[in-house]
């Protein structure tokens, strides 16, 4: 089969790396439009469910994956001059550079073509029996083709910033700042020995109140590296991250498709759905969405019941992930109805932020029932752990006793 992938972000990459393990007579080729090694964003997040399954399809991207992340096991938020800690809070990060270095290294290993500096224009696409829409949430290839995919498009209204830092965050780390316009937050994870994300988020009205709006890159960082000192130790913030060599200001694009094939051409990863990243899961996702499509082309001979399957299995997944998301990017749009709750309770429903249940609850009232449910499950666990001990000793006694 000869497969053209648009797009060399992680589910491109990594369709192709799975479709040439499956069959190495594929013909495949990626096209992207940047030079290699030239990416946006500094590093991702991901969980311990991700890898066992990168481990499950190719074990040699999975460990090269694996070498190149750290892990950490606690969060942290700092509010109001005050830290709350939370143990457990388990996950890994990884350079977005890194993880395409992989995977690019990984795909030429098993003669996948990669062409970089080529954009493709939709209204030219490559003769393949199958072209893959990997290119992303801004895809132009299914923008031209909006109608039939049923595209829809909802904008966030907080405005968001996606940066790195030499700093390293052992933790999980939010800092919520309060300025004369208003909160300003950060999200910042290790993602190598050497740096962090750093994901800077607020209100409009506190961006332009800042002066975001109109200040130049340099001013900007400047500015936020004052904002956020007490939590950077010094080290600068670095937005030398985007593709053109800038880091933007952007609100959050939530995209859907009603369908996610049209004839030859199917969409995947962010071009398909894209989830708000405070749930820190698209990569996640868009590699799902390859070991999916793989499969499906492998299981089905005929191309639109392989997408169908595809398509189908690939919707129901996502259902709650996308739940989740649009949770976490309202929990954040009405952050002023948390954030003068005692920081312990704030923790606590900033973790708690993906329920739908949250937004129609009184907050105080909310976190003492999710305690109360977190004692009754901790007495529920206890009980199942310790139920057949205790009936085995009353047992033993009762049958001593008729002895
Ligand atoms: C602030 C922020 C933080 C995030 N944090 C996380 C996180 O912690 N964990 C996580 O799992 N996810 C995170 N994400 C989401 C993650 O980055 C995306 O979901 C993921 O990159 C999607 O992968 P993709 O392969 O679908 O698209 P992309 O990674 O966007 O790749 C698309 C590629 O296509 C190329 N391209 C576009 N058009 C063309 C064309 N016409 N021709 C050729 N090439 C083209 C682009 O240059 C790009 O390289 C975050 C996102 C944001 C915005």
């Amino acid at each position: 089969m000869k497969v053209v992938c648009v797009g060399a972000g992680p589910a491109g990459l990594y369709l192709s790396i799975l479709l040439k393990l499956r069959d190495p007579s594929h013909d495949i080729t990626v096209h992207e439009r940047n030079p290699e090694g030239s990416t946006y964003g500094a590093g991702v997040t991901y969980w311990r469910g991700l890898l066992d399954k990168l481990h499950e399809h190719d074990t040699t991207s999975a460990r090269a994956v694996e070498e190149s992340s750290i892990r950490w096991d606690e969060g942290v938020a700092h509010v109001r001059g005050r830290t709350t800690r939370r143990s457990g809070d388990t996950g890994h990060g990884i350079g977005r550079h890194q993880l395409l270095e992989i995977l690019a290294r990984r795909a030429r290993s098993l003669d996948v073509r990669l062409e970089f500096e080529h954009e493709i224009m939709p209204e030219k696409l490559p003769a393949a029996d199958l072209v893959v829409a990997g290119d992303g949430v801004h895809s132009t290839l299914r923008t031209q083709y909006a109608d039939d995919f049923g595209t829809r498009t909802r904008r966030g209204r907080n405005r968001y910033i996606w940066l790195g830092t030499s700093k390293v965050f052992e933790a999980f780390t939010f800092a919520f700042v309060e300025t004369g316009h208003g909160w300003i937050w950060c999200y910042g994870y290790g993602f190598s020995p050497e740096g962090s994300t750093c994901v800077i988020e607020c209100a409009p009205e506190t961006w332009t109140g800042l002066g975001l709006d109109t200040a130049n890159e340099a001013d900007a960082m400047a500015l936020l590296e004052r904002v956020f000192a007490d939590f950077l130790d010094g080290h600068p913030l670095i937005g030398r991250s985007g593709a053109d060599g800038s880091a933007q200001w952007r609100t959050f694009r939530t995209v859907t498709n009603r369908t996610w094939h049209r004839d030859n051409l199917v969409l995947i990863g962010d071009a398909a759905h894209s989830t708000h990243y405070s749930i820190g899961a698209g990569t996640t996702l868009a590699l799902e969405d390859a070991i999916a499509l793989a499969a499906a082309l492998h299981e089905h001979a005929a191309l639109p019941q392989a997408l169908a399957r595809y398509e189908q299995e690939r919707k129901q997944a996502l259902l709650s992930v996308q739940s989740a998301a649009r949770y976490s990017a309202q929990w954040y749009e009405n952050l002023p109805r948390y954030i003068r709750l005692p920081p312990q309770q704030m923790f606590a429903l900033l973790g708690q932020r993906h329920s739908p249940l949250l937004p129609y609850v009184p907050p105080q009232l909310y976190y003492q029932i999710d305690r109360a449910a977190g004692q009754v499950e901790t007495l529920r666990r206890l009980k199942r752990r310790l139920g057949p001990k205790i009936a085995r000793t009353i047992q033993a006694r009762a049958l001593a006793a008729r002895k």
